[in-house]
């Protein structure tokens, strides 16, 4: 097989605190002999176990790339039993952009698992990952949230495997990431996803969509930096969470278990979302309308509920196209379920 053409200028088997690239040889325009430098950090303090903390899967969701930038900067490697490997932008030319996907490309990291090493720029990042950083680790946090189309309530995130001992170990580090919800997904399209990869690796793996819309919030940032500090404690590489006794206690147990979750526009139009994010949603109930943006007097479009539960997600501009998610109803499971002491 091809070898990748990224090279790191990191030692992931050093000890110490070390802050370089991977390097990936780019010719371009405006750059003959360039190179996308996609930042990275390793800390380690001997033997144990490797954490992988990724956020910047997509370029315009900002949680990951703000605590996983704080986290590199402060972590020191006498705190760290094992190894703490931190790509906060993982899609870089994305992050730079401020989009989703690849601006070089217009790659979707996030579909372009297992990559390729003779493949564009977004594929070569991707066979990278699958190729050289998942067999270190033993333990993924891919940190999402919902970018400039969506908005969620916070939550970190399995999905229904087939192994159930993997799917139990995946189970309690998403309750030691500790955010106010947390959602067991039956994923509709996990072709090319790096939760996929990282699954079928057989790794410990937990992603999030913590909020949305482009940005990041105070309480956004919070969730996202106490439930890293929580997975660390969880996989024994911190002793105790740097961060002290602000986990949330309980976290709502949500479930996406099919389709029938989605509500998917039909039409183009203006958005008027009858239900925040975080209410009660009865099978049935209102839970947007589309208004004609052409024209008045044109009653607007009906869209209900296909099941009851909570309104978990939401597409975030006030113009929606036909075949955007409007609206994603998700399952109450459990209420008050404990997270993990760390
Ligand atoms: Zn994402």
């Amino acid at each position: 097989m091809r070898s990748s053409p990224i090279t790191p200028t990191v030692d992931f088997d050093a000890d110490g605190e070390q802050h370089g690239f991977l390097k990936l040889p780019h010719s371009h325009d405006a750059s003959a002999w360039g190179a996308v430098m996609i930042p990275i950090t390793v800390i380690r303090r001997g033997e144990g176990p490797t954490v992988l903390l990724t956020g910047g899967n997509h370029g315009d969701e900002y949680e990951g790339p703000i605590v996983l930038s704080e986290l590199a900067a402060t972590l020191r490697a006498r705190d760290v039993s094992g190894r703490v490997i931190v790509v906060p932008f993982m899609n870089y030319p994305a992050f730079r952009a401020g989009s989703r996907t690849s601006p070089i490309d217009r790659g979707n990291l996030n579909r372009s698992f297992p990559g390729r090493a003779d493949g564009s720029v977004t594929e070569k990042i991707a066979d990278y990952f699958q190729r050289h950083l998942l067999p270190l680790a033993d333990y993924v946090l891919d940190l999402h949230a919902g970018g400039r189309t969506l908005d969620f309530v916070p939550f970190a995130a399995i999905h229904v495997l087939p192994d159930a001992a993997q799917q139990a170990r995946c189970e309690a580090a998403m309750l030691a990431f500790g955010a106010p919800y947390s959602m067991r997904m039956l994923e509709m399209d996990s072709v090319g996803l790096f939760d996929t990869a990282a699954e079928e690796a057989g790794k410990v793996f937990v992603s999030t969509e913590l909020g949305g819309g482009g940005t990041a919030t105070v309480a956004s940032i919070g969730i996202a930096r106490r439930g890293v500090h929580g997975l660390l404690a969880h996989a024994r590489v911190l002793a105790a969470p740097m961060l002290h006794g602000d986990t949330a206690r309980s976290t709502v147990l949500l479930d996406m278990p099919d389709g029938r979750c989605y509500t998917t526009s039909e039409h183009d139009g203006l958005l008027e979302l009858c239900k925040d994010l975080g209410d009660a949603v009865d099978c049935g109930d209102l839970i947007a309308r589309v208004h004609d943006a052409t024209r008045t007097g044109v009653p607007p479009i009906a869209y209900r509920a296909h099941r009851s539960g909570l309104l978990a997600a939401r597409h975030f501009p006030g113009l929606v196209k036909m075949g955007d998610t409007i609206a994603v109803v998700a399952d109450i499971v459990a209420d008050g379920v404990a997270t993990a002491p760390p």
